[in-house]
């Protein structure tokens, strides 16, 4: 049973093909070169639909698509869908963090919660749409420190522990993360995919 990650990152395809590949045997993830959609929903869900219907429609496969980012409580849930291009460009995560720690300078430890947010949407040529999300909670930390990971989390610090998810590091990610948890809550109908096939 194959299933299209939507997605041009092939970083992504792979990670989703071990993880995903190893909780439902018989599902191949291959990637996807169709074009990309303009991500204009205003929340995770809708962008990650718009990406999963977009490359289902091109290939005339079942696709997957996610959509991720940070949200702190004391911005309203900003950066949110905004969290790839805070600072202003796409995916310079240094700078996003930085500000994203301007921004909150003065709030007191307490008023610093936030959490990971991931969405993954699977949709089916015949239409058939199944949206799940996975959130890990924690705050934002008063300043950068860690060397693992990627995006914000050298300034998160998920419930839990004393340490940033850049110095925990995959095992605990692996396990704990937005993205494990959203991985978690796709299986069974991934699962159901590949029984019906
Ligand atoms: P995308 O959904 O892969 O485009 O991710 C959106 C943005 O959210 C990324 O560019 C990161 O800045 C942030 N983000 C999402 N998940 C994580 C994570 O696990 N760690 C750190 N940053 C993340």
């Amino acid at each position: 049973m194959r299933v299209v990650l939507a997605t041009h990152n092939p970083h992504k395809a792979a990670e989703f093909q071990q993880i995903l590949g190893d909780a439902v045997p018989g599902l191949v993830i291959v990637s996807y070169d169709g074009p990309e959609p303009i991500e204009d929903g205003v929340t995770f869900e809708e962008n990650a639909l718009i990406k999963a219907r977009a490359a289902a429609a091109h290939t005339g496969l079942t696709a997957l698509a996610d959509d991720s980012g940070i949200c702190v409580d004391a911005m309203g849930g900003a950066p949110g869908i905004f969290s790839a291009r805070w600072a202003g460009r796409h995916g310079d995560a240094e700078a996003n963090l930085r500000l994203l720690l301007d921004q909150l300078a003065d709030l007191p430890e307490g008023a610093r919660a936030a959490h990971f947010t991931a969405t993954l949407a699977l949709v089916a040529p015949d239409g058939d749409e199944t949206v799940v999300e996975g959130v890990w909670r924690g705050r934002i930390a008063p300043d950068a420190r860690g060397g693992h990971g990627h995006g914000y989390d050298p300034i998160f610090i998920p419930d839990g522990h004393d340490e940033t998810a850049a110095e925990l590091g995959p095992a605990v990610k692996n396990v704990e993360s937005h993205r494990a948890r959203a991985f978690a809550a796709v299986i069974p109908a991934l699962s159901a995919l590949v029984a019906r096939a």
